[in-house]
């Protein structure tokens, strides 16, 4: 079956095209600015040994359905195309940031399911109005082809009272559904799975620490194959230090800040979510500029990076107690892959946890799933590339066949 993975945003659209029969990608791209005077459109199809393989356009892309019209021409396109006709594609999963306490697992969509994920979106105003689009597109441009909603927030459905609940009134959970949710589902999932396979283990059998470091970042204990804690909360602000995200912080700061500087609950809102995290500290968001800015010896951006490392270190002793016992921890996602030195800043003496890295194995960009630890280490690390969209297009499969 060959399965379209659709990740709208509010002004953009990843997708990719998958042969699920051998899990492989035959196109994939992305289109961005969607609705601003000069959009952008990406287009590539695999294998992509010719430079002619790839299409790029910048041009005005007014809404959704002009990017989905763009998505579909080119699959089919007679040049460029990987398919002749869109009814050879078998199914259209979805990503869906956000499936609230409703969804405890991936499903087919149809109306019910439409107007549910309509309801929850106060939870992710921004996104989950952006994925129904993304649907509704993809009904007119592939009739007939089955839709998928993937989301989010499946996999920390497992998560016991104790672990999602806020210590507040518990009405506010009751009445407006205010709890722990965690994201980036769809990765801790995928990683936590991989790592059973590489280590010959059934997911049951073992416990595993995922560490999703990417410009959000989040990390999730999974115990016997089910996460029983993660980092983020009701939104992806909590947790652990983010590229421009606060992640934990006293909530009566925000009190005193209203009062003391008289700024409004919005302006702190967007502080907290795009002026925060590394970029608070240092300035800067992306990790490679604040390595380079440490390495000329930047006394802000040293700090970032160890204030980025340290709250990655508490919440692995902490998750460590959650699940008693560890067999090893996995990182994924841009910095979990690529950056050597925070991982090495994460894992320095840590045999109160049985965790040896070593620093050979961990050099440089990993690219493929590694080992990290040595050979006595007696909980393994590991660096194991995410990859959402094959895990989407597992979970759409799935759906399907059941
Ligand atoms: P997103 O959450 O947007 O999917 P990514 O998973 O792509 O983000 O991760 C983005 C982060 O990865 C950025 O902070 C970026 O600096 C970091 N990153 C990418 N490549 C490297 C690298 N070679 N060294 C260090 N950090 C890197």
């Amino acid at each position: 079956m060959k399965v379209l993975v659709i990740n709208a945003g509010s002004s953009s659209m990843k997708y990719q095209l998958l042969n699920m029969e051998d899990e492989s990608v035959m196109a994939t791209g992305l289109v961005e600015r969607i609705g601003e005077a000069t959009g952008k459109m990406i287009y590539k199809k695999f294998p992509d040994t010719d430079a002619e393989a790839k299409v790029e356009r910048d041009d005005h892309v007014p809404d959704h359905r002009a990017a989905m019209h763009f998505v579909v021409e080119m699959i089919k396109d007679a040049e460029y195309g990987v398919i002749k006709d869109t009814n050879e594609v078998g199914a259209i999963g979805h990503r869906v940031v956000q499936g609230g306490d409703h969804f405890k697992s991936s499903v087919r969509v149809d109306e019910p399911v439409k107007d549910i994920i309509k309801e929850i979106s106060p939870l992710a105003p921004l996104h989950n109005p952006a994925h129904i689009t993304g649907v509704e597109m993809a009904e007119e441009l592939l009739p007939g082809v089955p839709n998928v909603a993937v989301f989010d927030t499946v996999f920390h459905q497992t998560m016991p009272e104790q672990a999602f609940l806020y210590a507040i009134p518990r009405s506010l959970y009751e009445d407006l559904k205010i709890r722990r949710y965690g994201a980036h589902g769809t990765s801790h999932k995928y990683v936590a799975q991989q790592v059973a396979i590489l280590m010959d283990k059934k997911p049951e059998d073992i416990n595993v620490i995922t560490v999703h470091l990417g410009n959000g970042c989040s990390m999730a204990a999974v115990k016997n194959g089910k996460c029983v804690d993660t980092s983020m909360g009701m939104t992806p602000l909590a947790g652990l230090m983010m590229g421009t995200r606060s992640g934990d912080i006293d909530p009566a700061v925000l009190a005193y800040l209203a009062e003391h500087k008289k700024m409004t609950i919005k302006e702190i809102d967007t502080m907290l979510n795009k002026e925060s995290g590394l970029k608070g500290i240092c300035g800067l968001n992306d990790m490679r500029d604040i390595h380079a800015k440490a390495e000329e010896g930047d006394a802000s951006a040293k700090l970032a990076l160890e204030m980025f490392s340290y709250r990655i270190r508490k919440y692995l002793g902490a998750y460590a107690v959650v699940l008693g016992s560890l067999d090893a921890v996995v990182f994924t996602a841009g910095i979990g892959e690529n950056d050597d030195i925070a991982r090495s800043m994460i894992l320095a003496d840590l045999d109160c946890l049985g965790i040896e890295l070593d620093r050979g194995k961990n050099e440089g960009r990993i690219q493929e799933a590694k080992v990290i630890s040595t050979d006595a280490s007696r909980v393994k690390a590991w660096v194991i590339p995410t990859n959402e969209e094959l895990q989407i297009a597992r979970e759409t499969v799935a759906v399907l066949n059941n």
